[in-house]
């Protein structure tokens, strides 16, 4: 169903108010659950506070999750429906400059929600959906029912999985299960954000491309290991709440 509402181009809330459009017009075509839409709430009160901007520390996270992913022999990026709605092209992108998997894995799973989010995403590009129907026939220990359905060539065998979004249960089972995880949250605090390897405070929106610049970049680069190695995920959400804390303001002095 198209949007009712035109966004004027010089509203200075206009890239916030066309992600917004972008996950009602989700939720009408049967991608985005209502859930996926408060979540999105969630996460736009912690945009406001960092302010609406890709740190320097998120920058950090975000050469430090290309690396990791160019390391990995099974990479897999985790799809829910809000990743479907706000960045599918990106998704697929991303998919071919690392050489990872793409899975839909959804927190209220419903068939007719993974075959939009399966069809969305082929028509980006994308060849081999994981997860999709009967596809996902292994689980994630310790999850009940739906959540913990993953497909045994994807997530289940995953060195790394990359899952944006994603809730703190599952990032935690994820990383109980060896895996390496790498998450974008704008709640640093969030326990996805704590759990995770690699967490990006940053709205998925604007890492994604910054996400498949820096793969791109570092693909020949041999200091992969070092760049991952020297990045410490507990320092780096530190990082996150100080401009929260410190107010932008200061900042936005203090990185320029
Ligand atoms: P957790 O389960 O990890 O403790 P939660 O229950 O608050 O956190 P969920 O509802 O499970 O979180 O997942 C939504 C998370 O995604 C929120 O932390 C929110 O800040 C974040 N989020 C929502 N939209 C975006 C976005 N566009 N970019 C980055 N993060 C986002
Ligand atoms: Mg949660």
């Amino acid at each position: 169903m198209p949007s009712h509402i035109t966004i004027p181009e010089n509203h200075p809330r206009a890239e916030s108010l066309r992600t917004r459009e972008l996950l009602v017009s989700g939720f009408r075509r049967g991608l985005v659950a209502a859930e996926g839409l408060i979540a999105h709430g969630r996460g736009e009160a912690f945009d406001y506070l960092i302010g609406e901007r890709t740190t320097d520390i998120a920058r950090i996270a975000i050469r430090a999750a290309a690396a990791l992913l160019l390391l990995s022999k099974r990479p897999v990026i985790s799809v829910n429906g809000n990743m479907a709605a706000l960045c599918p092209k990106e998704i697929v992108q991303l998919a071919e400059s690392t050489g990872a998997g793409i899975e839909v894995n959804l927190f209220y799973r419903t068939n007719e929600r993974e075959r939009v989010i399966q069809k969305v995403l082929e028509a980006h590009g994308a060849r081999n959906v994981l997860g999709v129907g009967p596809d996902a026939s292994a689980s994630i220990p310790e999850l009940s029912s739906e959540r913990r359905r993953v497909d045994p060539r994807g997530i289940l065998v995953a060195d790394t999985v990359f899952v944006p979004l994603e809730d703190g249960d599952r990032a935690e089972a994820l990383v109980r299960m060896g895996k390496k995880v790498i998450t974008v949250d704008l709640n640093p605090i969030s326990r996805t954000a704590k759990a995770s390897n690699v967490s990006i405070v940053d709205n998925v929106t604007r890492t994604m491309p910054a996400l498949i610049e820096s793969a791109v970049r570092l693909k020949n680069n041999k200091d992969l290991h070092t760049i991952y190695n020297n990045f410490d995920n507990a320092s780096n959400i530190d990082g996150s709440l100080e401009i929260i804390r410190k107010g932008n303001l200061i900042a936005d002095k203090k990185e320029s």
